[in-house]
């Protein structure tokens, strides 16, 4: 039984590899990556790069490469475009509504197309919230009626900023979560909630949080690199007929860059954002990694981070969980890319 709970709560965590295409100028530095040849999409992703010894070898003049091959769930080819990459989702934004707790992660390094997957106009962000509200007027007609509420956070040096009020509002409102274990809701009291009832309120919302994403980003430079993303979409359900009642949530979550930043290299405000960075990824990685290795009453460390603490009744238990692991297709990135991987191997 406890052999078939494990797989049961590995099933609920799925990784998907994308590797995003070379811009035009980008063309000449391309890596030597393969998947499967015949279709975009595969389940294996092969790539050629510097062994593991390579900081010794280059050391002592003697880089030796590796071929290197990961699996995942799927890998997605340069070639893939957002709707089907959406087409692999679309079940779990189902699911958000039939009262799951979803959470869907975009790791990478800056510049491997995580904010392209996740939040660009075409991204899974914009199409999820088309699938809810198209879903949700289907199901009128058997009784049911949603409601749909939007926050958006970020998660910045280990502290929670609210993206729906101005920027520089950020410092003056102290933002703490709030663990009701016995509803089993994590809350953030005082964080904005936006009554979503179409798609142009969410557009208005995306737009607002963008804005002072950017005004942000004016006063620590590379910031939205930097921090977390956090989208969080409750969905109420209550059936007029049956009197049944769900309640669900999709998580959409544009991680912070995960390249090493050098600690040697960094001072004053860019070491506490390495640090914090550092740590909060790595202790995502650490939940996820247990949850897929649960044993009865083993210890989720949620409350390492304050991601995985915000998270931690979406991920585990009975909530649904996808990473996306964003990858850049260049030379230049190789060791990034096969640090990622290895990331996202650890938590599948
Ligand atoms: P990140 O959020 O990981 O830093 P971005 O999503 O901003 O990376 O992507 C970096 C650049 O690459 C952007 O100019 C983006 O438009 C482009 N890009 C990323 N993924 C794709 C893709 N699958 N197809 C086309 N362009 C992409
Ligand atoms: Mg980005």
């Amino acid at each position: 039984i406890l052999h078939n709970q494990v797989q049961e709560l590995k099933g609920n965590i799925r990784v998907f590899c994308r590797v995003r295409p070379p811009h035009q100028s980008e063309l000449s530095d391309v890596a030597d990556v393969n998947y499967p040849d015949d279709s975009v999409e595969g389940r294996e992703i092969e790539l050629t790069g510097p062994s593991n010894e390579s900081a010794l070898g280059m050391a002592m003049g003697t880089v030796t490469t590796k071929t290197h091959v990961f699996a995942f769930d799927k890998v997605f080819g340069p070639r893939s475009n957002n709707q089907e990459i959406f087409g692999e989702i679309s079940q779990l934004v189902q699911s958000a509504l039939d009262g799951y707790n979803v959470c869907i992660f975009c790791y990478g390094q800056t510049g491997s197309g995580k904010t392209y997957t996740m939040a660009s106009e075409d991204g899974m962000i914009p199409r999820a919230v088309d699938q809810i509200f198209d879903t949700a007027t289907n199901l009128q007609e058997k009784g049911w009626t949603y409601t749909v509420q939007g926050q958006f956070l970020e998660i910045y040096n280990e502290t929670i900023n609210d993206l729906l009020v101005c920027a520089d509002e950020f410092d003056k409102k102290k933002l703490e979560i709030r663990n009701d274990t016995k509803d089993g809701k994590i809350t953030v009291p005082d964080l904005t909630v936006m009554s979503l009832d179409s798609q142009e309120t969410v557009a208005k919302m995306l737009k607002t949080a963008a804005g002072n994403r950017s005004v942000a980003a004016t006063k620590a430079n590379e910031r939205s690199s930097r921090s977390h993303s956090v989208f969080i979409l409750t969905l109420h359900g209550v059936n007029a007929t049956t009197q049944e009642k769900r309640e669900g949530t999709l998580n959409l979550i544009d991680l912070a860059g995960s390249e090493r930043l050098s600690h040697s290299q960094s001072t004053g405000d860019r070491l506490k954002e390495t640090v914090s960075i550092n740590k909060s990824l790595s202790c995502l990685r650490d939940v996820i990694t247990a949850l897929g290795s649960a044993k009865d009453g083993n210890h989720i460390p949620y409350r390492n981070s304050k991601l995985t603490y915000l998270l931690q009744y979406s991920l585990g238990g009975n909530s649904k969980t996808l990473m996306f692991v964003n990858i850049s297709p260049l030379k230049q990135h190789i060791s990034e890319t096969v640090n990622s991987l290895r990331f996202a191997t650890k938590v599948n």
